[in-house]
């Protein structure tokens, strides 16, 4: 069926105003938790197909986080999607204000191959919440999960109201999804599509998320626990090989705890997926050769510290630690997206934030310290799309907290609340009474200026 047709039937079941009742919303959320549930198997065995994703990696950052979404949506969604009375001033009177929150009507989701099944479904929770039709176009890279995705949803859903197109399309579909009558684009990739997407949606006026990359800055201060330190650090930068948009890119360390923490994280990678790393079953591999290619480029332009290995064919790249990065490195501009960890030191906290301030705004920011003063200084004068103290990825997994970047990084967040917000329009209504009138706003005005000078001063 052409994508022409599939818009244009969901719109006929979008009008029909069955997705405005919520009930019928939290039925659906039920049978997209039940059905994942059931194909629990199915998901992990794909992901490690596409991307080596152990079962325990896979169950947690693709599938455990989606019931909590679940979950919470179904218990807060009458809350939520409940018209919200607000203030009316007594220039209005009589007259009563409220917040209507209306669904945007047949929308658009498209995913990259990082996190492939997660990154659609868990933004599928928020179009379901707020009452919307939904078109999903996952990755054609995730070749194994795109098609899992395809037949878990397409078997259970009426395509009128859900549907995965074309898994395996390349730009070619996306490109003509993007000229389709879409409510709403939803889109998680990189910052070259990003644009791509904004520059279509324009056209049509369509609004957008965008949940975009770009390189997050780890820095650690002196004053740390530097074994718990590394211990994290290792774990938010080699979870998936580093393919997370929110994994430290690069890190800032005090020159004088920086022997100490590299030899600690160097330790703790050990520990993590043993003296072997290639033999680790915990140890995702990189998801094309073509990737391989473009990450095994930045390892030549510094040290290696630790790490560094490369087997094209088995699209394994080591946990590495990069030093003396050498100047005009394309590591310093362009985001990694790999297991490559360049290390930068630092004197002077003051120094580090001018150098991410000059740069784009990141998705995220990590910084470890057992400084409050420091703490609100980097929080205060440093902008990103999240930040996690002491910590590194975690914010993102919190439902109560919004996930989105800001300028280069991205616009728009979701998760928890903010999932059913993105995908809701909020209305403003005011209702008036009949049964009076102040002749006041209405012509003609002859000297009502002087009153309206008291009112507006
Ligand atoms: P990508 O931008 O290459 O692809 C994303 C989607 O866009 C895919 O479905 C693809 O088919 C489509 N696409 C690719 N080229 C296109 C073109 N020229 N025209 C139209 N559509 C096109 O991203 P990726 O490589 O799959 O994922 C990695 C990027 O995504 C990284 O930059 C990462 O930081 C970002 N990302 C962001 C988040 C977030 O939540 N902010 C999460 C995961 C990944």
């Amino acid at each position: 069926m052409s994508i022409e047709k599939i818009v244009e039937n969901q719109r006929l079941f979008y009008r029909s105003n069955k997705t405005l009742d919520v009930d019928f919303r939290i039925k659906q959320l039920e049978k997209l938790k039940r059905v994942v549930k059931e194909n629990e198997d199915i998901i992990l065995k794909a992901l490690k197909k596409d991307l080596y994703k152990s079962d325990f990696e896979g169950y947690i950052t693709e599938i455990g986080i989606l019931y909590e979404e679940i979950n919470l949506a179904m218990k807060k969604l009458k809350k939520w999607a409940k018209r919200e009375r607000v203030k009316t001033s007594i220039m209005y009177f009589p007259a009563k204000s409220y917040i209507y929150k209306e669904p945007y009507g047949v929308v658009l989701i498209i995913g990259p191959f990082n996190y492939p099944f997660q990154l659609v479904v868990s933004p599928l929770i928020g179009a379901i919440a707020g009452g919307n039709c939904a078109v999903i176009k996952p990755s054609e890279h995730t070749v194994a999960t795109s098609k899992a995705l395809e037949k878990i949803i397409n078997d259970n859903f009426d395509e009128k109201y859900i549907k995965v197109v074309d898994p395996l399309g390349g730009r070619e579909v996306v490109t003509e999804l993007l000229e389709s009558n879409f409510d709403k684009i939803f889109f998680t990739g990189s910052v070259r599509v990003g644009k791509i997407v904004m520059e279509k949606a324009a056209k049509r006026l369509i609004p957008i998320t965008l949940e975009l990359g770009g390189k997050s800055p780890c820095i650690v201060d002196k004053d740390v626990n530097i074994k718990m330190s590394a211990k994290r650090i290792v774990w938010g930068k080699y979870l998936n090989a580093g393919q997370t948009c929110v994994a430290p890119d690069y890190l800032c360390v005090h020159k004088d705890i920086k022997d100490e923490l590299l030899r600690e994280m160097v330790k703790e990678i050990k520990l993590q997926f043993g003296e072997d790393n290639r033999k680790s079953l915990d140890y995702p591999r990189i998801i094309r050769v073509e990737e391989v290619d473009r990450l095994s480029r930045y390892i030549d332009e510094g040290d290696i510290y630790y790490g560094g290995e490369i087997v094209r064919e088995e699209k394994y790249i080591s946990p590495t630690i990069l030093i003396n990065i050498k100047e005009g490195s394309k590591i310093l501009e362009e985001e990694i997206f790999g297991p490559i960890l360049p290390v930068y030191e630092f004197n002077n906290l003051q120094d580090v934030l001018d150098k991410v301030n000059e740069g784009h705004k990141p998705l995220a920011l990590y910084y470890f310290s057992e400084r409050k003063d420091q703490i609100e200084k980097v929080l205060k004068e440093s902008s990103s799309g999240g930040v996690t103290i002491n910590d590194t990825i975690l914010h993102v997994s919190s439902g109560f907290l919004p996930f989105g970047g800001v300028g280069n990084s991205g616009m728009g967040s979701y998760h928890g609340k903010y999932s059913f917000e993105c995908f809701s329009h909020s209305k403003a209504v005011l209702k008036r009474g009949t049964f009076t009138e102040f002749s006041f706003r209405f012509a003609p005005y002859k000297d009502k200026i002087k009153l309206v000078r008291k009112v507006f001063k």
